[in-house]
């Protein structure tokens, strides 16, 4: 972050952040704790926080450790099961963990049970080679600490013990298989991100303002960053000044990205994939299951597409929710416009978006075949987990926008990615977050490097380092190759936030 001394007639904020979801909320909040003199503006174009993804109805809720999502444990084409992935994914979201407990403890946060519920995390497959897969995933899973006590069945009555609903009507001759991590978590993102925004806005120094759109950006050879900034209410727009600003506009981040016209946001492109659940109405049936249960995705859909049959606690009421059934929309936000996509295209990204489109004709494939889904269909796909579904139970109801990455590349022209990506100017003094998954679950990793990238002097100090220690115990070391750490950090956070043990 440069230094450079701005023009004292002009009032300069430390950090500026765009959008009011979790990662903003996330990063505002680390950065306080960190440095309370630091002054903080959020802007924010809704009249509410956490409307658009990181809304609990916008999004799974799962709190993503890899201990259920298939598509983090890939088989090798020698048979093994690399679990590389889901370790990286379980240890993140300790990481998340650690930072709710220490905010708990602290008072940061006023009650856990607003925002973190335990729920059994579930696997469940058909089929003798998905049993088998099943079968050499488990085995190799708990071998890692972070996965210890994952229970595996291929016994019909055991997983009907477990999740009724799924076994329930179910063909006897079909080989079934299930594996249950009794420490998965469902998160209510939208709760997290107010209570986060709460706390940051009685901070002396914080502000925020709600219904407040970032238009575009001006970088002087001060250092300092011009923001434009329309008030939507009286449509007038003024100029704010920072030294760092955050791009946290979730689906809404690569338009202003591309408008900083830093060189290093020059070849991202975003695909649009929008999604809808089916939403049980009936309270009894939502009654009846306890966890959430993930399978394997259909060929040719993108990893988030992976169905669910899930319990969520939302406020204060026990849901069911299956899906998600992906779509395409040309909105980059649930309440963006029409014309995102085309916006987006630029001289700079239109090679690599022609090439990733060119190279990712099965997801078009299977992004069609799901926009064209009758009723019948949809209760179909629910019925492979709910064998016994009454659609006068379910109702069809749109989650959030994803904008998936579109990267340059040399030997491909053009990459589609689906994970999550931080741009940041060399200077350090603007960074945008792009892409979408394993997304909120992994917030506070993603701005514990994001700090140390755009923040390295103050990072690597003593005071700042002390301070991520005492909010992340497990700070610079690694959970996936020490049991006892692992174990201490676990109980201690799910202690402070009552989860399961
Ligand atoms: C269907 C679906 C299922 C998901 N399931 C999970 C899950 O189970 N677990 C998980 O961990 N993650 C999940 N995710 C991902 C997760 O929801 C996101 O990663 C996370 O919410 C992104 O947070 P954010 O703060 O970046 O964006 P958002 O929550 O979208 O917030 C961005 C904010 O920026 C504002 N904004 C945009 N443009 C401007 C502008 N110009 N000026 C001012 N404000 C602006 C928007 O209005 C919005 O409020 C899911 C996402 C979807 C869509």
């Amino acid at each position: 972050m440069p230094t450079a001394a701005p023009d004292p007639t002009k009032p300069v904020s430390d950090v500026l952040l765009i959008g009011a979801g979790i990662m903003s909320a996330t990063l505002g909040v680390l950065l306080n704790k960190l440095d309370p003199s630091l002054s903080i503006q959020l802007f924010e174009r809704l009249d509410t926080a956490a409307a658009e993804s990181s809304d609990a109805w916008n999004n799974a809720g799962t709190g993503h450790s890899a201990f259920c999502e298939l598509n983090y444990t890939p088989e090798s084409p020698d048979g093994s099961i690399d679990i590389s992935k889901a370790d990286k994914i379980a240890e993140q979201f300790e990481l998340s963990k650690q930072l709710w407990a220490s905010l708990t403890a602290d008072g940061t946060l006023p009650d856990p049970n607003q925002f973190i519920h335990s729920i059994p995390h579930m696997s469940f497959v058909w089929g003798s080679d998905n049993v088998e897969y099943l079968r050499k995933r488990h085995a190799a899973l708990v071998q890692s600490p972070l996965f210890a006590g994952m229970e595996f069945s291929a016994d019909p009555a055991q997983i009907a013990a477990w999740v009724p609903l799924v076994m329930q009507g179910r063909d006897p001759a079909q080989p079934v298989a299930a594996t249950r991590m009794h420490l998965g978590t469902d998160v209510n993102f939208g709760s997290l991100t107010r209570a986060l925004l709460g706390y940051l806005a009685a901070q002396p120094g914080a502000t925020q303002h709600l219904g407040h759109e970032i238009e575009d950006f001006r970088h002087k050879d001060d250092g300092i960053w011009r923001v434009k900034v329309k008030d939507l209410a009286s449509g007038e727009s003024r100029i704010v000044r920072a030294r760092f600003v955050f791009i946290g506009a979730g689906g809404g981040s690569l338009n202003l990205l591309e408008k900083t016209e830093i060189p290093e946001a020059q070849g991202f492109g975003g695909f649009p994939v929008s999604g809808q659940w089916l939403r049980c109405t009936n309270p009894a049936v939502a009654a009846r299951h306890g966890a959430k249960v993930y399978g394997k995705a259909a060929v040719g859909s993108p990893p988030m597409s992976v169905p669910h049959l899930d319990t969520r606690q939302i406020e204060g009421r026990q849901e069911l929710l299956f899906g998600p059934y992906a779509g395409f929309s040309t909105k980059f936000l649930k309440q963006g416009s029409y014309t995102d996509l085309f916006r987006s295209i630029e001289l700079g990204n239109i090679r690599p978006l022609l090439y990733a489109g060119a190279r990712n004709l099965g997801l078009t494939r299977y992004l069609i075949g799901q926009v064209l889904q009758s009723d019948e269909e949809r209760m179909a796909a629910l019925r492979d987990y709910y064998p016994g579904a009454n659609p006068a139970d379910w109702k069809l109801a749109v989650a959030g926008q994803r904008v998936q990455v579109i990267k340059k590349d040399k030997k491909e022209g053009g990459v589609l990615e689906f994970g999550t990506e931080v741009v940041t100017s060399a200077d350090g003094s603007v960074a945008a977050l792009l892409g979408a998954s394993p997304g909120a679950s992994t917030a506070v990793a993603i701005m514990v490097d994001l700090v140390q990238r755009c923040f390295p002097q103050q990072a690597q100090s003593a005071a700042w380092q002390a301070k991520f220690r005492e909010l992340l115990p497990s700070f610079g070391q690694h959970l996936a190759d020490n049991a006892a750490l692992c174990r201490v950090v676990r109980e201690h956070s799910h202690t402070v936030l009552g989860l399961a043990l």
